[in-house]
């Protein structure tokens, strides 16, 4: 994402029909500690893509995955395409750039070039360093004796938390379009982290006040309050809907981590050990 000479070499060799930028520094809670780095990678990194094909072949449809949190100190509720940026962190301000970036190569060279505004979007792959899969990782870790507590930040923040493989469909939909738009992709619901904290502990029969610890390490310095999108567009002119809903979700992440704590125990990675 910071070498152009790579990116070019990149497009023309594969020589693809259509490219889905999903790369950057994506955790919000590190782009603090690493402002400039996320501003090149998650900022100028769509420029440099845009540059490489265009200069190699200007028909090549892009998608850029573009975010909920450009929202952050949300101008109204629910979020939609019209809905004013606001970014809370350095990470929201540099997918701000990439989205106005890549439909300022759609205005300015014809481009079929589009941003997905995607809502939180989670599965048993997600990071560890994410609230969702910490918690259904410290969640499994307890219940299996590896672990007794479990450290978490703001548990009043609420998202709008879709299953991932549901929004790669959007994306896939975004550029079989005649014309290239902008979409919101959420499901229209929102959950505190608390709701989803209670949910995770109660599917291994565990209360969760018995091993929440409040943490104000995980405190971030501006927050999100609050996402929740509006997909409208996308589902009247995409025809999407998102299948899984936010109870099958968080079960999904928990059993999945169970298995997985449970085959591998004291082996298997831990935030601890990435150290986020
Ligand atoms: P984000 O929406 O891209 O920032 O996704 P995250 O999963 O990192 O965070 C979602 C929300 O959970 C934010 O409002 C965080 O402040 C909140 N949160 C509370 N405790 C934690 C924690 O221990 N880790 C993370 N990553 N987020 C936490």
């Amino acid at each position: 994402m910071l070498d152009q000479t790579s990116l070019e070499h990149l497009v023309r060799t594969v020589g693809p029909h259509e490219v889905y930028n999903l790369g950057a520094q994506s955790f919000v809670g590190s782009s603090w500690g690493q402002p400039i780095l996320t501003g090149d990678v998650t900022g100028l990194g769509v420029t440099r893509i845009l540059e490489a094909i265009r200069s190699v072949d200007k028909s090549i449809r892009f998608y850029q995955a573009s975010s909920s949190e450009m929202f952050g100190k949300v101008h109204e509720t629910p979020q939609r395409e019209s809905t004013p940026l606001h970014p809370r962190s350095p990470y929201g301000v540099a997918k701000a750039y990439g989205h106005y970036m890549t439909a300022n190569y759609r205005e300015s060279y014809d481009m079929y070039a589009c941003s997905g505004i995607l809502f939180n979007h989670e599965s048993p792959r997600r990071g560890l360093e994410f609230v969702t899969r910490k918690i259904t990782d410290g969640v499994a870790r307890i219940k299996l004796g590896l672990a007794h507590e479990l450290r978490l930040g703001n548990l009043d923040a609420k998202r709008d938390w879709g299953f991932a493989g549901d929004y790669v469909e959007a994306m896939w939909m975004m550029l079989q379009q005649d014309a290239p738009e902008d979409y919101v992709v959420a499901t229209g619901e929102t959950h505190s982290v608390r709701e989803f904290v209670e949910i995770a502990f109660s599917r291994v029969g565990l209360n969760w006040e018995d091993h929440v610890v409040i943490d104000p390490k995980f405190y971030r310095p501006a927050e999100v309050d609050l996402l929740l999108g509006d997909p409208t567009r996308a589902r009247k002119e995409l025809g999407w809907e998102p299948k899984m809903s936010f109870q099958e979700l968080t079960e999904t992440m928990i059993d999945s981590d169970m298995r997985r704590v449970s085959l591998l125990g004291g082996q298997a990675p831990s935030l601890v050990r990435i150290s986020a």
